[in-house]
């Protein structure tokens, strides 16, 4: 993260971007937040984002900072003095600052947080590439369908799977059915054809990258089901990926040992990520 942040109302350098020790989001992870990819100095999927953030706040009981217009302007305004063209905006927003105390009061003001990340444009040969991930076992709580701020299961996972070599960790619940990644959704291509991604419930992040390419996928008739996989189905599948707002879609060759179809980027995969490249290069 890097130039100019805004914190609580100010736009500060981001050296100096700094929330009070009793901010709720420092102290109990009591606050959520969103990624929001920049594309040619534009945000993609916006209005997804803050529908998903509304209801992550409404779920926890914070309330929205401002309205979503003047959140509008501020993320705006952050693109406008970072010049940022490609990369992505992080947004945060936690209950408050408050005497260290599990109980809150009702009716705290939130604190906003907000900063840019610079990169370079996104490649469809980075999503043409192959990764890996390995599969662990999925120890979050029950509502992962909030984007909260609280991730220890998935950081812890994520360094996993740096320390395996692999790109990703899936996380797996009791029952051997995948849920998703740490930072992302999972799909299956089965042998029939069929592009496979778990239903939404509680278990997992309803990813607006997903929502995006579940889009692409039925304005291009490829049949699209929501319906949950186990591990042991995505070992045998045609395909595999993974989806998130920076990553876009990674296609997956390999599972903890297994090579998954023939080991190579699929056909599926690869009209997938035509679509979301062609999409955003027109906007
Ligand atoms: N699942 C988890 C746990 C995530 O952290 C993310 C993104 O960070 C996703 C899924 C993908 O969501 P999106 O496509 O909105 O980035």
């Amino acid at each position: 993260m890097t130039g100019i942040s805004y914190v609580d109302g100010r736009y500060v350098s981001h050296a100096e971007a700094f929330v009070h020790m009793e901010d709720r989001g420092y102290q109990f992870a009591d606050g959520v937040y969103e990624v929001i990819a920049v594309y040619g100095g534009k945000l993609v999927d916006e209005a997804s984002h803050l529908d998903r953030l509304e209801r992550s706040l409404s779920e926890v009981g914070i309330a929205f900072p401002g309205s979503r217009a003047s959140l509008g302007i501020v993320l705006r305004e952050m693109m406008r003095r970072n010049r940022l063209k490609h990369g992505s905006l992080y947004l945060q927003v936690t209950r408050g600052v408050a005497r260290r105390d599990h109980a809150y009061v009702d009716a705290m003001r939130p604190v906003l947080t907000v900063a840019v990340r610079r990169a370079t444009p996104p490649l469809r040969s980075a999503s043409l590439a192959g990764y890996r991930v390995i599969s662990i076992p999925d120890i979050r709580w029950k509502r992962c369908d909030i984007k909260s701020v609280g991730l220890l299961p998935n950081i812890l996972g994520k360094k996993q799977a740096m320390r395996a070599g692999a790109a990703e960790a899936w996380m797996i619940d009791e029952a051997g059915m995948v849920t998703e990644g740490t930072t992302s959704n999972a799909w299956i291509v089965t042998a029939t054809g069929e592009l496979v991604t778990r239903y939404l419930d509680e278990g997992i992040l309803p990813g607006v990258t997903r929502r995006a390419l579940i889009g692409f996928a039925e304005r291009a008739q490829m049949p699209v089901v929501q319906r949950a996989f186990s591990l042991a189905e995505a070992k045998t599948a045609r395909e595999a990926f993974y989806t998130s707002a920076t990553a876009i879609l990674r296609p997956v060759i390999q599972i903890d040992e297994t090579k998954i179809g023939d080991g190579v980027v699929g056909p599926v995969a690869r009209r997938l990520v035509d679509a979301y490249f062609d999409a955003l290069e027109t906007v």
